[in-house]
Protein backbone atom coordinates (compact mmCIF):
# COMPACT_ATOMS: atom_id res chain seq x y z
CA UNK A 1 0.00 0.00 0.00
CA UNK A 2 0.77 3.04 -0.75
CA UNK A 3 -0.13 6.97 1.01
CA UNK A 4 0.70 10.39 0.32
CA UNK A 5 0.57 13.45 3.12
CA UNK A 6 1.79 16.37 3.80
CA UNK A 7 3.72 15.48 7.00
CA UNK A 8 4.58 12.22 8.53
CA UNK A 9 5.28 12.38 12.24
CA UNK A 10 7.36 9.26 13.54
CA UNK A 11 6.66 8.36 17.30
CA UNK A 12 3.21 9.15 18.93
CA UNK A 13 4.47 10.21 22.25
CA UNK A 14 3.04 13.66 24.23
CA UNK A 15 4.89 15.33 21.71
CA UNK A 16 4.60 13.83 18.60
CA UNK A 17 0.58 13.22 19.09
CA UNK A 18 -0.02 17.22 19.89
CA UNK A 19 1.97 18.30 17.17
CA UNK A 20 -0.68 15.96 14.72
CA UNK A 21 -3.35 16.67 16.89
CA UNK A 22 -2.56 21.24 16.20
CA UNK A 23 -1.74 20.09 11.70
CA UNK A 24 -4.68 18.20 11.67
CA UNK A 25 -6.98 20.74 13.25
CA UNK A 26 -5.40 23.01 10.67
CA UNK A 27 -5.95 20.91 7.88
CA UNK A 28 -2.49 20.05 7.46
CA UNK A 29 -2.78 15.99 6.26
CA UNK A 30 -0.71 13.98 8.30
CA UNK A 31 0.52 10.33 9.22
CA UNK A 32 1.48 9.35 12.92
CA UNK A 33 3.61 6.31 12.96
CA UNK A 34 3.77 4.68 16.64
CA UNK A 35 4.77 0.91 17.48
CA UNK A 36 2.81 1.10 20.97
CA UNK A 37 -0.84 1.35 21.44
CA UNK A 38 -1.79 3.69 24.11
CA UNK A 39 -2.66 1.62 27.25
CA UNK A 40 -6.49 1.49 28.39
CA UNK A 41 -6.94 3.46 31.24
CA UNK A 42 -7.04 1.33 34.69
CA UNK A 43 -11.01 0.92 35.89
CA UNK A 44 -9.96 1.63 39.15
CA UNK A 45 -9.33 5.24 40.65
CA UNK A 46 -5.33 4.52 40.75
CA UNK A 47 -3.11 7.42 40.19
CA UNK A 48 -0.25 7.58 37.61
CA UNK A 49 3.25 7.64 39.33
CA UNK A 50 4.14 9.69 36.52
CA UNK A 51 3.26 13.32 36.71
CA UNK A 52 3.78 15.99 34.24
CA UNK A 53 4.31 19.72 35.58
CA UNK A 54 2.61 21.77 32.75
CA UNK A 55 2.98 25.47 32.15
CA UNK A 56 0.02 27.23 31.56
CA UNK A 57 1.47 27.83 28.16
CA UNK A 58 1.41 24.42 27.38
CA UNK A 59 -2.07 23.97 28.78
CA UNK A 60 -2.93 26.61 26.13
CA UNK A 61 -1.82 24.39 23.18
CA UNK A 62 -3.05 21.23 24.49
CA UNK A 63 -6.52 23.29 24.75
CA UNK A 64 -6.04 24.17 21.00
CA UNK A 65 -5.06 20.63 20.14
CA UNK A 66 -8.95 20.01 21.74
CA UNK A 67 -7.11 17.55 24.30
CA UNK A 68 -6.93 19.66 27.35
CA UNK A 69 -11.20 19.35 27.67
CA UNK A 70 -10.91 16.13 27.39
CA UNK A 71 -8.81 15.45 31.06
CA UNK A 72 -10.99 14.75 33.86
CA UNK A 73 -11.03 18.39 35.68
CA UNK A 74 -10.81 16.54 39.05
CA UNK A 75 -7.58 14.83 37.93
CA UNK A 76 -5.79 18.20 37.14
CA UNK A 77 -4.62 20.04 40.34
CA UNK A 78 -2.90 23.77 40.21
CA UNK A 79 -0.02 25.23 41.08
CA UNK A 80 -0.11 28.63 43.21
CA UNK A 81 2.79 28.58 44.60
CA UNK A 82 6.69 27.06 44.52
CA UNK A 83 9.24 27.10 47.58
CA UNK A 84 12.86 26.25 46.79
CA UNK A 85 15.19 25.24 49.68
CA UNK A 86 18.66 25.52 49.69
CA UNK A 87 21.12 23.26 51.28
CA UNK A 88 21.96 25.72 54.05
CA UNK A 89 19.15 26.58 56.75
CA UNK A 90 17.58 30.06 55.36
CA UNK A 91 18.25 29.81 52.01
CA UNK A 92 15.11 29.60 50.27
CA UNK A 93 13.05 30.91 47.32
CA UNK A 94 9.64 31.43 47.15
CA UNK A 95 7.36 31.82 44.09
CA UNK A 96 3.43 32.90 43.77
CA UNK A 97 1.14 32.85 40.99
CA UNK A 98 -0.55 35.83 42.72
CA UNK A 99 2.43 38.02 42.96
CA UNK A 100 3.27 37.61 39.37
CA UNK A 101 -0.56 38.54 38.37
CA UNK A 102 -1.38 34.82 37.18
CA UNK A 103 -4.15 32.15 38.14
CA UNK A 104 -1.32 29.28 38.41
CA UNK A 105 2.24 28.69 37.71
CA UNK A 106 1.43 25.12 36.05
CA UNK A 107 -0.96 22.15 36.26
CA UNK A 108 -0.33 19.23 37.29
CA UNK A 109 -1.50 15.90 35.65
CA UNK A 110 -0.86 12.41 35.07
CA UNK A 111 0.88 11.07 31.66
CA UNK A 112 -1.48 8.23 31.12
CA UNK A 113 -4.85 10.80 31.31
CA UNK A 114 -3.13 13.12 29.23
CA UNK A 115 -1.72 10.52 26.88
CA UNK A 116 -5.68 9.30 26.42
CA UNK A 117 -6.89 12.70 25.63
CA UNK A 118 -4.86 13.14 22.68
CA UNK A 119 -5.04 9.93 21.31
CA UNK A 120 -8.87 10.04 21.41
CA UNK A 121 -8.75 13.62 20.50
CA UNK A 122 -7.01 11.75 17.18
CA UNK A 123 -9.14 9.29 16.59
CA UNK A 124 -11.89 12.02 16.13
CA UNK A 125 -9.80 14.72 14.07
CA UNK A 126 -9.59 14.82 10.77
CA UNK A 127 -6.27 15.08 8.19
CA UNK A 128 -4.79 12.78 10.70
CA UNK A 129 -4.07 8.81 9.76
CA UNK A 130 -2.68 6.82 12.59
CA UNK A 131 -0.43 3.70 11.77
CA UNK A 132 -0.49 1.62 14.93
CA UNK A 133 1.05 -0.53 15.97
CA UNK A 134 3.53 0.36 12.81
CA UNK A 135 7.80 -0.16 13.08
CA UNK A 136 9.75 2.01 10.33
CA UNK A 137 12.09 0.50 8.31
CA UNK A 138 13.94 2.74 6.24
CA UNK A 139 13.29 5.95 4.98
CA UNK A 140 14.49 7.78 1.93
CA UNK A 141 15.37 11.71 1.57
CA UNK A 142 14.79 12.71 -2.17
CA UNK A 143 15.08 16.32 -3.36
CA UNK A 144 10.74 16.80 -3.60
CA UNK A 145 9.65 14.20 -1.35
CA UNK A 146 10.37 12.02 1.69
CA UNK A 147 9.49 8.02 1.50
CA UNK A 148 8.99 5.79 4.84
CA UNK A 149 8.65 2.65 4.13
CA UNK A 150 7.13 0.56 7.17
CA UNK A 151 7.99 -3.01 8.39
CA UNK A 152 4.45 -4.33 6.68
CA UNK A 153 5.70 -3.40 3.76
CA UNK A 154 3.57 0.08 3.34
CA UNK A 155 5.30 3.21 2.00
CA UNK A 156 4.17 6.72 3.51
CA UNK A 157 5.35 9.42 1.20
CA UNK A 158 5.07 13.23 1.98
CA UNK A 159 6.67 16.68 2.08
CA UNK A 160 7.96 16.75 5.35
CA UNK A 161 9.08 13.95 8.12
CA UNK A 162 9.28 15.11 11.53
CA UNK A 163 11.28 12.89 14.68
CA UNK A 164 9.28 13.11 17.72
CA UNK A 165 10.44 9.04 18.57
CA UNK A 166 12.10 10.23 21.96
CA UNK A 167 15.63 10.63 22.94
CA UNK A 168 16.69 7.41 21.16
CA UNK A 169 15.12 8.58 17.96
CA UNK A 170 15.41 6.58 15.31
CA UNK A 171 15.04 9.27 12.98
CA UNK A 172 17.76 11.45 13.97
CA UNK A 173 20.37 8.23 13.90
CA UNK A 174 19.13 7.77 10.15
CA UNK A 175 19.47 11.13 8.92
CA UNK A 176 22.99 10.96 10.54
CA UNK A 177 21.92 14.41 12.84
CA UNK A 178 24.80 13.88 15.84
CA UNK A 179 24.11 14.04 19.51
CA UNK A 180 26.01 14.72 22.29
CA UNK A 181 24.65 12.71 25.78
CA UNK A 182 25.94 13.49 29.05
CA UNK A 183 24.34 11.05 31.54
CA UNK A 184 23.91 12.49 34.86
CA UNK A 185 24.66 9.27 36.09
CA UNK A 186 21.52 10.20 38.50
CA UNK A 187 18.14 8.46 38.41
CA UNK A 188 14.83 10.25 38.66
CA UNK A 189 12.69 8.47 41.98
CA UNK A 190 9.03 8.91 41.03
CA UNK A 191 6.73 7.93 43.68
CA UNK A 192 2.83 9.40 44.98
CA UNK A 193 2.02 9.62 48.40
CA UNK A 194 -0.89 10.75 50.40
CA UNK A 195 0.25 13.52 52.71
CA UNK A 196 -1.24 14.57 56.47
CA UNK A 197 -1.09 18.43 56.11
CA UNK A 198 -2.68 20.30 53.26
CA UNK A 199 -0.17 21.42 50.23
CA UNK A 200 -2.34 24.37 49.74
CA UNK A 201 -1.64 23.97 45.73
CA UNK A 202 2.05 24.10 46.78
CA UNK A 203 5.16 22.68 44.87
CA UNK A 204 7.96 21.99 47.03
CA UNK A 205 11.38 21.54 46.14
CA UNK A 206 15.11 20.80 48.34
CA UNK A 207 17.96 21.30 47.31
CA UNK A 208 20.00 18.09 49.11
CA UNK A 209 23.69 17.54 49.21
CA UNK A 210 22.17 13.63 47.94
CA UNK A 211 20.50 15.62 44.75
CA UNK A 212 17.62 17.23 44.20
CA UNK A 213 13.86 16.43 46.11
CA UNK A 214 10.65 17.72 44.65
CA UNK A 215 6.87 17.18 46.10
CA UNK A 216 4.10 18.10 43.61
CA UNK A 217 0.54 18.87 44.87
CA UNK A 218 -2.03 16.62 43.41
CA UNK A 219 -5.52 16.88 43.81
CA UNK A 220 -6.84 16.14 47.72
CA UNK A 221 -4.26 15.85 49.77
CA UNK A 222 -1.88 13.75 47.63
CA UNK A 223 1.46 14.68 46.38
CA UNK A 224 3.89 13.46 43.93
CA UNK A 225 7.84 13.05 44.48
CA UNK A 226 10.39 12.98 42.19
CA UNK A 227 13.98 12.94 43.61
CA UNK A 228 17.04 12.66 41.47
CA UNK A 229 20.11 11.46 43.21
CA UNK A 230 22.99 9.57 42.54
CA UNK A 231 22.13 5.94 40.97
CA UNK A 232 23.31 4.01 43.84
CA UNK A 233 20.93 6.31 46.14
CA UNK A 234 18.24 5.68 43.60
CA UNK A 235 18.69 2.36 43.49
CA UNK A 236 18.74 1.87 47.56
CA UNK A 237 15.42 4.25 47.12
CA UNK A 238 13.82 2.17 45.31
CA UNK A 239 14.45 -1.65 46.89
CA UNK A 240 13.04 0.01 50.08
CA UNK A 241 9.13 -1.02 51.53
CA UNK A 242 7.05 1.81 50.51
CA UNK A 243 6.35 2.69 53.82
CA UNK A 244 10.18 2.68 54.54
CA UNK A 245 10.36 4.99 50.92
CA UNK A 246 7.58 7.32 52.54
CA UNK A 247 9.51 7.49 55.54
CA UNK A 248 13.09 8.79 54.08
CA UNK A 249 10.94 11.03 51.92
CA UNK A 250 9.06 12.37 54.82
CA UNK A 251 12.58 13.09 56.85
CA UNK A 252 13.82 14.69 53.83
CA UNK A 253 11.23 17.12 53.26
CA UNK A 254 11.50 18.46 56.54
CA UNK A 255 8.11 17.07 57.46
CA UNK A 256 6.63 19.92 55.72
CA UNK A 257 3.47 18.04 54.55
CA UNK A 258 3.31 16.15 57.93
CA UNK A 259 3.51 12.13 57.62
CA UNK A 260 3.39 10.71 54.34
CA UNK A 261 1.81 7.54 52.99
CA UNK A 262 2.20 5.37 49.98
CA UNK A 263 -0.48 5.47 47.03
CA UNK A 264 1.39 3.97 44.72
CA UNK A 265 4.84 1.74 43.60
CA UNK A 266 8.13 4.23 43.17
CA UNK A 267 9.94 3.96 39.56
CA UNK A 268 12.67 5.20 38.61
CA UNK A 269 14.29 6.76 35.08
CA UNK A 270 17.72 7.44 33.49
CA UNK A 271 18.36 11.29 33.87
CA UNK A 272 20.78 12.83 30.69
CA UNK A 273 21.57 16.15 28.87
CA UNK A 274 21.27 15.55 25.33
CA UNK A 275 22.54 18.16 22.82
CA UNK A 276 21.54 17.72 19.18
CA UNK A 277 23.65 18.97 16.59
CA UNK A 278 20.56 20.70 14.58
CA UNK A 279 17.02 20.19 14.61
CA UNK A 280 16.71 20.74 11.03
CA UNK A 281 17.67 19.19 7.46
CA UNK A 282 15.35 19.48 4.43
CA UNK A 283 11.98 17.72 4.57
CA UNK A 284 13.20 16.96 8.44
CA UNK A 285 12.66 18.25 11.75
CA UNK A 286 12.72 16.85 15.10
CA UNK A 287 10.58 17.91 18.52
CA UNK A 288 10.51 17.01 22.10
CA UNK A 289 13.08 14.42 23.53
CA UNK A 290 14.53 13.52 19.69
CA UNK A 291 15.63 17.07 20.02
CA UNK A 292 17.03 17.49 23.37
CA UNK A 293 16.80 16.16 26.78
CA UNK A 294 17.52 18.18 30.38
CA UNK A 295 17.46 17.07 33.87
CA UNK A 296 14.02 17.24 35.37
CA UNK A 297 14.81 19.12 38.14
CA UNK A 298 12.60 22.54 36.89
CA UNK A 299 10.18 20.34 35.27
CA UNK A 300 10.37 21.58 31.86
CA UNK A 301 11.18 18.60 29.91
CA UNK A 302 7.95 18.23 28.31
CA UNK A 303 7.29 21.61 27.94
CA UNK A 304 9.85 22.31 25.79
CA UNK A 305 8.91 19.31 23.44
CA UNK A 306 5.08 21.27 24.01
CA UNK A 307 6.55 24.51 22.54
CA UNK A 308 8.59 22.92 19.82
CA UNK A 309 5.38 21.13 18.36
CA UNK A 310 3.55 24.59 18.98
CA UNK A 311 6.28 26.55 17.39
CA UNK A 312 6.40 24.10 14.15
CA UNK A 313 2.54 24.12 13.75
CA UNK A 314 2.84 27.55 13.60
CA UNK A 315 5.27 28.33 11.00
CA UNK A 316 3.62 25.05 8.41
CA UNK A 317 0.50 27.30 9.50
CA UNK A 318 1.98 30.47 8.41
CA UNK A 319 3.89 29.34 5.55
CA UNK A 320 1.07 30.11 2.43
CA UNK A 321 -0.69 27.92 -0.03
CA UNK A 322 1.97 27.52 -2.15
CA UNK A 323 5.08 26.98 0.31
CA UNK A 324 6.28 23.21 0.43
CA UNK A 325 6.01 22.52 4.05
CA UNK A 326 9.20 20.14 3.65
CA UNK A 327 11.37 23.52 2.35
CA UNK A 328 14.16 23.96 4.28
CA UNK A 329 14.58 27.62 4.33
CA UNK A 330 10.68 26.87 6.16
CA UNK A 331 12.19 24.77 8.15
CA UNK A 332 15.12 26.86 9.49
CA UNK A 333 12.30 29.40 10.43
CA UNK A 334 11.36 26.78 13.29
CA UNK A 335 14.97 26.20 14.32
CA UNK A 336 15.78 29.59 14.97
CA UNK A 337 12.79 30.19 16.91
CA UNK A 338 13.59 27.15 18.80
CA UNK A 339 17.32 27.00 19.50
CA UNK A 340 17.36 30.09 22.32
CA UNK A 341 14.86 28.48 24.21
CA UNK A 342 15.98 25.35 24.10
CA UNK A 343 19.92 26.46 24.62
CA UNK A 344 18.89 28.65 27.59
CA UNK A 345 16.93 26.03 29.95
CA UNK A 346 19.83 23.38 29.36
CA UNK A 347 22.35 25.78 30.32
CA UNK A 348 20.31 27.25 33.36
CA UNK A 349 19.15 23.39 34.38
CA UNK A 350 22.35 21.74 33.52
CA UNK A 351 24.01 25.14 35.60
CA UNK A 352 22.05 24.42 38.79
CA UNK A 353 22.62 20.52 38.78
CA UNK A 354 26.10 21.54 39.03
CA UNK A 355 26.30 24.54 41.24
CA UNK A 356 24.33 22.35 43.90
CA UNK A 357 26.41 18.68 42.91
CA UNK A 358 29.29 20.75 44.46
CA UNK A 359 30.95 19.82 47.85
CA UNK A 360 33.32 23.22 48.62
CA UNK A 361 32.57 24.85 50.95
CA UNK A 362 32.57 28.44 49.34
CA UNK A 363 30.66 27.61 46.52
CA UNK A 364 27.62 25.75 48.87
CA UNK A 365 27.67 29.79 50.72
CA UNK A 366 27.68 31.79 47.50
CA UNK A 367 25.05 29.54 45.81
CA UNK A 368 22.80 29.79 48.94
CA UNK A 369 23.23 33.27 49.24
CA UNK A 370 22.49 33.13 45.72
CA UNK A 371 19.35 31.70 46.25
CA UNK A 372 18.13 34.21 48.97
CA UNK A 373 19.51 37.07 47.21
CA UNK A 374 17.09 35.83 43.96
CA UNK A 375 14.24 35.70 46.62
CA UNK A 376 14.91 39.31 47.48
CA UNK A 377 14.30 40.41 43.81
CA UNK A 378 10.58 40.82 42.65
CA UNK A 379 11.29 42.12 39.47
CA UNK A 380 13.97 39.15 38.68
CA UNK A 381 11.55 36.81 39.83
CA UNK A 382 8.32 38.08 37.69
CA UNK A 383 10.72 37.68 34.90
CA UNK A 384 11.30 33.77 35.78
CA UNK A 385 8.16 33.44 35.93
CA UNK A 386 7.06 34.53 33.23
CA UNK A 387 9.78 32.52 31.19
CA UNK A 388 8.61 29.24 33.15
CA UNK A 389 4.72 29.44 32.31
CA UNK A 390 4.98 30.20 28.33
C1 LIG B 1 11.82 11.33 36.15
C2 LIG B 1 11.33 12.23 35.11
C3 LIG B 1 10.42 13.18 35.46
C4 LIG B 1 10.00 14.07 34.49
N1 LIG B 1 9.15 15.05 34.90
C5 LIG B 1 8.79 15.98 34.01
C6 LIG B 1 7.91 17.05 34.42
O1 LIG B 1 7.45 17.16 35.55
N2 LIG B 1 7.60 17.96 33.47
C7 LIG B 1 8.10 17.88 32.21
O2 LIG B 1 7.83 18.79 31.43
N3 LIG B 1 8.88 16.87 31.78
C8 LIG B 1 9.25 15.91 32.65
N4 LIG B 1 10.07 14.90 32.23
C9 LIG B 1 10.48 14.81 30.80
C10 LIG B 1 9.41 14.18 29.90
O3 LIG B 1 9.08 12.87 30.34
C11 LIG B 1 9.88 14.07 28.43
O4 LIG B 1 10.46 15.30 28.07
C12 LIG B 1 8.69 13.77 27.50
O5 LIG B 1 8.10 12.53 27.78
C13 LIG B 1 9.14 13.77 26.02
O6 LIG B 1 8.06 13.47 25.17
P1 LIG B 1 8.32 12.96 23.67
O7 LIG B 1 6.96 12.75 23.09
O8 LIG B 1 9.25 13.89 22.97
O9 LIG B 1 9.10 11.60 23.81
P2 LIG B 1 8.63 10.21 24.42
O10 LIG B 1 7.69 10.41 25.55
O11 LIG B 1 9.88 9.44 24.67
O12 LIG B 1 7.79 9.55 23.23
C14 LIG B 1 8.43 9.01 22.09
C15 LIG B 1 7.44 8.13 21.35
O13 LIG B 1 8.06 7.64 20.17
C16 LIG B 1 7.83 6.25 20.07
N5 LIG B 1 8.95 5.65 19.32
C17 LIG B 1 10.18 5.33 19.78
N6 LIG B 1 10.91 4.82 18.78
C18 LIG B 1 10.15 4.83 17.66
C19 LIG B 1 10.35 4.43 16.31
N7 LIG B 1 11.51 3.90 15.89
N8 LIG B 1 9.32 4.58 15.45
C20 LIG B 1 8.14 5.10 15.82
N9 LIG B 1 7.91 5.52 17.09
C21 LIG B 1 8.89 5.37 18.01
C22 LIG B 1 7.70 5.74 21.49
O14 LIG B 1 6.94 4.52 21.55
C23 LIG B 1 6.99 6.91 22.15
O15 LIG B 1 5.59 6.78 22.07
C24 LIG B 1 10.49 13.99 33.15
C25 LIG B 1 11.38 12.99 32.80
C26 LIG B 1 11.82 12.14 33.76
C27 LIG B 1 12.83 11.12 33.37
Amino acid sequence: MNASFDVIIVGGGLVGASLAAALGTAGVNVALVEPQPVRPLPADDSWDVRVYAVSPGSAAFLEACGAWSRMPPERISRVEAMRVYGDEPGARLDFSAYDAGLRELAFIVENRLLQNALWQRLSSAGHVRVFCPARCASVVWEPAAVALRLEDGTELVARLLVGADGADSWVRSQAGIGVKPAAYGQLGVVANFGAAKPHRGTAYQWFRRDGVLALLPLPGDRVSMVWSTNESHGRELLGLAPDELAARAEAASQHALGSLAPITAPAAFPLQLQRVAQLVRPRLALVGDAAHNVHPLAGQGVNLGFRDGRELAAVLHERGAQQDCGDYYLLRRYERARREDVLALQLTIDGLQKLFAQERVWVAKARNLGLTWVNSQPQLKKLLVRHAVA
